[in-house]
């Protein structure tokens, strides 16, 4: 574990940015500016100055982290151009995925440092009052019902609740949803309790894994498959034959980082990191999502 200060760390963090955004492209380890992510090269936290020196005075989560000599990070991977495990190459990939490794580089944890473990909706909470992870990063909206067994940093991201529909469905939006069209969500995510709740006549349908429910959809044995619009999107590009987003937003999901319930240090430590690291925020989002079609800007942490 190498030690230096916080401050050092941003700093390093934003040059690495500017190598990031094409400004030095001929950096090792720089990404490519066209967004791809072909050769490898931009993988990892090769994309990031790993900080040296770091001191979290207070935080239980870095001391844990500091000895062990590793960081566990809880993240999706069947979620394309969020948090997504290329089974073949071993390759992870995804915004999530660059936000936990830009926070691990923070924390002075090289790429061969980082566990990543995949922890799907319903067990994010429990899996972080566990101590099972060390933070969690996977289109995890801040809720205060959450929030009364864990913390959250950020938010880092805001998207609102879609339907993905067969490519010739009816369906145009949330208005057509009715009694014949059976909806699929995940287990312990937010869309399926605000379908629950505010469409309480619509039949539903869950598994572990959104992945799941696209497998229905395209199946036929679901009229829609519910969740953030930002992993919608993904859905659709991987089969936009078959597939597409309909209708509006109709709810604000603003994406948090998952820690343990008390540990102000970390959170902090993150909200300063996204607070101070705007260029390399969009470079993580242009290099991710930048030809998704989706438009958002870095919200302000909480
Ligand atoms: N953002 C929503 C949630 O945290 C849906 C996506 C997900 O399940 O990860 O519940």
């Amino acid at each position: 574990m190498r030690k230096t200060r916080i401050s050092m760390t941003l700093a390093g963090v934003a040059l690495a940015a500017l190598a990031l955004a094409g400004c030095n492209s001929g950096t090792p380890g720089a990404a490519p500016s066209d967004g791809g992510t072909d050769e490898g090269t931009d993988e990892g936290t090769a994309w990031f100055e790993v900080a040296s020196d770091v001191a979290l005075e207070g935080s239980p989560t870095f001391d844990k982290i500091s000895s062990a000599g590793k960081v566990v990070v809880g993240v999706k991977e069947d979620q394309p151009g969020l948090g997504y495990l290329d089974v073949v190459s071993g390759e992870r990939t995804g915004f999530d995925i660059d936000i936990a490794r830009w926070i691990a580089a923070s924390l002075g944890m090289d790429e061969e440092d980082i566990e990543f473990i995949r922890v799907d909706s319903s067990a994010r909470e429990q899996s972080i009052v566990n101590g099972d992870i060390d933070y969690y990063v996977g289109t995890y909206s801040i809720t205060d019902k959450r929030k009364d067994v864990i913390d959250f940093a950020g938010p880092y991201f805001i998207t609102g609740q879609g339907l993905l529909v067969a490519s010739d469905s009816e369906i145009t939006g949330e208005g057509d949803l009715d009694e014949t069209t059976n909806v699929c969500s995940a287990t312990g995510s937010t869309p399926i309790q605000n379908i629950r709740t505010n469409y309480p006549n619509v039949p539903t349908t869950e598994f572990n894994s959104y992945s799941e429910c696209v497998e229905a959809l395209v199946n036929g044995q679901v009229a829609a498959v519910t969740t953030d619009q930002a992993i919608l999107i993904g859905y659709a590009a991987q089969q936009p034959d078959e597939l597409k987003v309909v209708g509006e937003p109709f709810s604000e999901e603003r994406y948090g980082v998952g820690i343990t319930k008390g540990d102000s240090v970390l959170q902090d430590h993150i909200n300063t990191l996204f607070t101070d690291g705007g260029e390399i925020w969009q470079a993580i989002f242009d290099k991710n999502l930048g030809s998704s079609g989706i438009e958002v800007t870095q919200p302000a942490v909480d």
